[in-house]
């Protein structure tokens, strides 16, 4: 089966142009074909149309040796009342299906990004670590989901075509994105491409537990910014919530943030979960205050999006400002992220989807 050619980095389409022309200086060919598959203006059509100057050998070498179906196909779709946001479910080659989540506001359209079909990591709280992992996303799949839901958000109309494009991403979806590591780089690196899709870093965000061989090299290779799951400053705590940490304790997970803080003064985001009585006490919010202490961090409080058959609890309104309070008066920036696309289940944790490959897929769209 070709390669698609959603997956390919510049870099790799350059070794290509040079492989069949035989021409050194294949960078300004590979930069025009790069530019034809994603467009000038970070709306991707699809199909792709070239511009009439790309070479026009390299681009039909291109056509046979690349595979240009969408990898990916939006199959249905639910729109928040709430808040405006639109969970799409995207069904892939092999039948299997993920989700995605569009989410406008102030001015920005963000995409969270999913990076598998479900997630080996089985967090307690999460409906995607009750599926297991299925298998993990391709690059071109990844890439694919904004190409998708670009195409889909403009042929909708509505209030999410009257933004210019996506314009932020969060790989916060299905899925651990540093246990799809090598996809995962080479999405961001085509996101950044100013020939590609061209994000600016600081407009994409990953998401993790904190896996610590692959975040010594996510940090090492990576601009995009790091979103640490927390969840509680407790390693026993913490083990039993988050079964990882048992791996990878949290106290060696946060030296690994401040050696990288030390070496780049790089910001991260942390995220912490809510659970009622489980780790929004005032001793729990100390403790994070001072497991932090001295890193450029910004920490989002998520109270828990229940589901059905959940575990826990999402606490009170007065119980959350509390532990924010404590983390505020200790100096830490803080927000509290009542989620958005909580009424469609597109929320934190909540995405879970078909897990039967070639299983029949019905179209609402
Ligand atoms: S919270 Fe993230 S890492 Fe944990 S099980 Fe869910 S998808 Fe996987």
């Amino acid at each position: 089966m070709p390669a698609h050619i959603l997956g390919i980095t510049r870099e790799n389409l350059e070794s290509f142009v040079v492989l069949g022309s035989g021409v050194k200086s294949a960078g300004h060919r590979a930069a025009r074909l790069f530019e034809g598959v994603y467009g000038r203006t970070g709306q991707p059509a699809w199909p792709p149309v070239f511009p009439v100057e790309v070479h026009q050998a390299s681009l039909e070498r291109l056509r046979k040796s690349f595979d240009f179906q969408l990898p990916l196909r939006v199959t249905r779709f639910e729109n928040s009342a709430m808040d405006g946001s639109s969970k799409l479910v995207m069904s892939l080659a092999d039948g299997l299906e993920i989700e995605t989540v569009l989410i406008p506001e102030r001015g920005r359209l963000t995409q969270c990004l999913s990076t598998q079909v479900g997630c080996a990591q089985g967090c307690r709280f999460c409906q995607t670590g009750r599926m297991g992992l299925i298998r993990s996303l391709s690059t071109a799949e990844i890439v694919g989901q904004v190409v998708a839901a670009e195409q889909w958000r403009r042929e909708q109309g509505g209030a999410l075509a009257e933004y210019s494009r996506i314009s932020n991403l969060v790989f916060m979806g299905m899925g651990e994105p540093l246990d799809n590591l090598d996809n995962v780089l080479e999405a961001i690196s085509i996101f950044t491409d100013l020939k590609g899709l061209s994000f600016s870093h600081n407009k994409i965000t990953v998401s993790s537990v904190g896996l610590l061989p692959q975040l010594n090299r996510f940090l090492s290779e990576s601009n995009a910014c790091l979103a640490l799951s927390l969840h509680s400053p407790f390693d026993a705590e913490r083990s039993k919530v988050m079964p990882v940490n048992k791996a990878h304790p949290i106290g060696q997970v946060i030296q690994t943030l401040r050696e990288f803080a030390l070496r780049y003064k790089r910001p991260y985001m942390i995220q912490y979960t809510l659970l009622n009585n489980v780790n929004d006490s005032r001793e729990h919010a100390e403790a994070l205050a001072a497991l932090l202490r001295g890193l450029d961090v910004k920490i989002n409080l998520i109270p828990l999006n229940e589901h059905e058959g959940a575990a826990f609890r999402r606490p009170e309104l007065a119980r959350i400002w509390s532990f924010r309070d404590v983390l505020k008066s200790e100096g830490h920036v803080v927000t509290v992220r009542l989620s958005k696309g909580r009424d469609i289940a597109a929320a934190c944790g909540q995405l879970i989807k078909n897990t039967k490959p070639n299983a029949k897929v019905e179209s609402e769209a």
